[in-house]
């Protein structure tokens, strides 16, 4: 059987399908027969380090368990003939949830009326302070891709007025705005979903957030890489943007103790996708591109750089 190189952790059914096709090593074991392995398979945040993917001489294929996969040089990868795939679409809905319920815990105060409960506050002190309506917003959506798309259908029964920024203007009857900062001048919440990597490296940085403003609100469930995480501390600590929503950080799973002691953001982490059912479907596809990788060399879901080959 082929050797397989796991890197982070899979689920029961990847584990079982995969075993019958491979001899699988786990890169947190340590020790692996580099020579032979010709398949790896992992996920958006472990990527494949660099000096692991140079110790591979017979690599072929990098099957990743997400849609992101700025964590894999794919450049380094299609120069040596390795095909990535990842994927797209099955979680689209999923995290497109994940952003409006960020969205909504902001703007609803979710969790400062939940410990106004569980505190006795209700009791002691009278009704908890009015919050703000998710009515009739006007939402501007960083990466109008397949995810953002999803986003915008979840937000249309909210009476939600779309507008977005990306490199290029897409065939939509939403307004585009080719600047990001005049985008967000005129939002009242910012949602950021593009990809991670050199090119959205902190876009959302001091300026956008000053135009976001303090009644504005950011939702960030792209990759943590995408905001100045240092800058919207500060505005958040400043009252200069008022609500931050986040799914992911700059050095997660590490997140500055000066955001959590914050009372105007909603943590998670990095749970976009994490529901029994998306998984499921992230994973089948994970290991149908390396079985039929396997059996004929094409696969079902390349990333885009890689779909010539
Ligand atoms: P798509 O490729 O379908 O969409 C990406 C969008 O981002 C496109 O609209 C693209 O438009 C835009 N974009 C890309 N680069 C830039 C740039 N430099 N500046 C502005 N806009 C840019 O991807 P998906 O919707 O499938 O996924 C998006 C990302 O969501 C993933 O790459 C991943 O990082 C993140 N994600 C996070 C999850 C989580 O758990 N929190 C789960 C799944 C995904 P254009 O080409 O015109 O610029």
């Amino acid at each position: 059987m082929p050797d397989l190189l796991q890197i982070g952790g899979v689920t029961d059914v990847m584990r079982e399908r995969l075993e019958a096709a491979f001899t699988i090593h786990k890169l947190a074991d340590g020790a692996y027969p580099a020579e032979a392995i010709t398949h790896i398979a992992t996920n958006g945040h472990d990527g494949v380090p660099a000096d692991v993917m140079s110790a591979l001489p017979n690599l072929k294929m990098i099957s990743c368990y997400g849609v992101g996969y700025d964590a894999v040089d794919v450049t380094v990868a299609k120069a040596r003939g390795i095909v990535v795939t990842h994927t797209p679409n099955v979680l689209n809905g999923e995290v497109a949830t994940t952003a409006v319920m960020l969205m909504m815990a902001c703007y609803r105060e979710l969790l400062r009326d939940d410990a106004w409960v569980r505190s006795g506050d209700w009791e002691a002190k009278g009704n908890a302070p009015l919050t703000r309506s998710v009515d009739n917003q006007t939402v501007g959506i960083l990466g109008l891709g397949r995810i953002g798309q999803a986003i915008a259908d979840k937000l249309a029964p909210f009476g939600t007025t779309i507008v977005y920024h990306s490199r290029t203007q897409k065939d939509v009857a939403y307004q585009y705005y080719a600047d990001l900062t005049e985008m967000a001048a005129n939002v009242d919440c910012l949602i950021c979903i593009t990809p991670g990597g050199p090119a959205t490296n902190k876009i959302v940085n001091k300026d956008v957030l000053d135009a976001l403003g303090p009644k504005g609100t950011l939702i960030n469930v792209s990759r943590g890489s995408v905001v100045d995480e240092a800058a919207m501390i500060a505005a958040l600590q400043e009252k200069r943007l008022g609500w931050a929503g986040l799914d992911v950080f700059e050095a997660e799973p590490k997140v500055p103790q000066a955001l959590r002691d914050l009372p105007n953001v909603v943590l998670l982490p990095h749970v976009g996708s994490a529901t029994v059912e998306t998984r499921a479907a992230m994973g089948a596809l994970t290991v149908d591109n390396l079985l039929q990788h396997l059996s004929d060399g094409s696969t079902v879901s390349p990333v885009p750089e890689c779909a010539d080959m």
